[in-house]
């Protein structure tokens, strides 16, 4: 047997590549994953804050700041989020959960019976999980792949010598990001280029603003997470907020952490917008829908994140994932597979599933 037999290289550590790299795994297949940062889970992303107050206090908190929750209706991804659960790095929550209205001012309970569950202590825990028995290879951003002996060689940006050879390559990212990496890369088939592009072109992610906000002392709203309806014209610059402090295993203290998304038709308006502006126009937002006194409840610390790709605009017909067979390259992604965690889940693992299936 080779030393290239049964490679592969996964580009992208979130959930779907993940979920693709432990089932190769499993079936004894030699898998490198490349993640261009720091740390594993893609959009399922924690951020902790440490900032150093007036009169030196330091304040740690932290906040989930890309998905917020999931929900598992498949049985296969019911059995891994149940192995999460027995592990402790997800648990169920049970949010206060209401809906803003049409009219400003409005809200209302949201109802509705789906248990919700995020990653325990944050959102990043189950990829973590996932990764622990995997060759990872973080802060690795590959620029391009070509072909060298009828095998796939990896560039990685600031790095002069190629990595691999590798039998197949997984593209393991959102489609605006594939696109670009396909462009970039030499040797792929034109065939496969076309078949790609039929798909990336019509499930391009859209972006989404995430407001991270710390109040020393509890807001005392009636609700923990609320939906803001994209209707309400005069209220339409936020989509979602919640109390990142009220999910489970969230370390205990002082103070709340609160989430804010902006809606997606406002994160497109004010993609290229000055940070302060952003800030300032979803912290009104927010003050505005609960009503809370800006001045008294101003946040002590804050912190803001730009989503490029956050989630798929158009994900129906959604193939799954896209597998060339006859060049070894395969792409998986939520957005692939009807968007959000468990589809991401899935469409790694169904691809790994038929990668095995192709080398038989
Ligand atoms: C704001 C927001 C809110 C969301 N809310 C929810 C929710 O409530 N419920 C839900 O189920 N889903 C939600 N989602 C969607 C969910 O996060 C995604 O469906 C899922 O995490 C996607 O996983 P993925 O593996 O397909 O992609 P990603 O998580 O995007 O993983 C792609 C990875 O590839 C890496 N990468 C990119 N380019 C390169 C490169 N050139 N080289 C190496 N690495 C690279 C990235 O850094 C990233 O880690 C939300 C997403 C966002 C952003």
């Amino acid at each position: 047997m080779s030393e290239t037999h049964k490679t592969v290289a996964v580009i992208g550590a979130g959930l779907s590549g993940l979920a693709c790299a432990v089932q190769l795994t499993k079936a004894g297949y030699t898998v490198a994953v490349f993640e261009k940062s720091r740390g594993v889970g893609g959009r399922m992303s924690t951020r902790r804050v440490s900032d150093t107050l007036e009169q030196g206090v330091s304040l740690n908190w932290q906040c989930d700041h890309g998905a917020q929750y999931f929900t598992a209706r498949d049985p296969l991804f019911i059995r891994q989020v149940n192995e999460w659960i027995a592990q402790g790095v997800v648990g169920i929550w049970s949010p206060s959960l209401h809906s803003f209205g049409i009219k400003p001012g409005r809200q209302t309970p949201y109802t509705g019976d789906i248990t919700r569950y995020v990653g325990v202590p944050g959102m990043t825990a189950p990829a973590r999980q996932l990764a622990k028995h995997l060759n990872i290879h973080c802060q690795q951003r590959v620029t391009s792949i070509r072909q060298q002996n009828g095998l796939w060689m990896l560039a990685i940006e600031d790095q002069h010598s190629l990595h691999g050879p590798f039998e197949r390559v997984v593209f393991a990212l959102p489609a605006q990001q594939v696109d670009a990496l396909l462009a970039a890369s030499l040797d792929v088939p034109a065939d496969f280029l076309t078949h790609a592009a039929s798909f990336t072109q019509q499930h391009a992610l859209s972006p989404c603003w995430a407001m991270m906000l710390h109040v020393a002392e509890p807001l005392s709203l009636p609700f923990d997470a609320a939906f803001v309806n994209p209707d309400s014209s005069s209220h339409s610059v936020l989509s979602w907020m919640a109390r990142d402090s009220s999910k489970p295993g969230r370390p205990a203290g002082a103070g709340e952490s609160w989430l804010l998304h902006a809606s997606t038709d406002w994160s497109l308006q004010h993609i290229d917008s000055l940070n302060t502006e952003v800030s300032a126009a979803m912290l009104s937002a927010f003050t505005r829908l609960t009503g809370i006194h800006p001045d008294r409840h101003r946040p002590v610390s804050s912190s803001l994140h730009r989503w490029r790709y956050a989630q798929a605009l158009h994900s129906l017909n959604s193939p799954r994932y896209v597998l060339g067979s006859s060049c070894g390259l395969g792409i998986c992604g939520d957005w692939l597979n009807k968007g959000r965690v468990e589809g991401a889940w899935l469409s790694g693992y169904h691809l790994a599933h038929a990668l095995i299936a192709d080398a038989c």
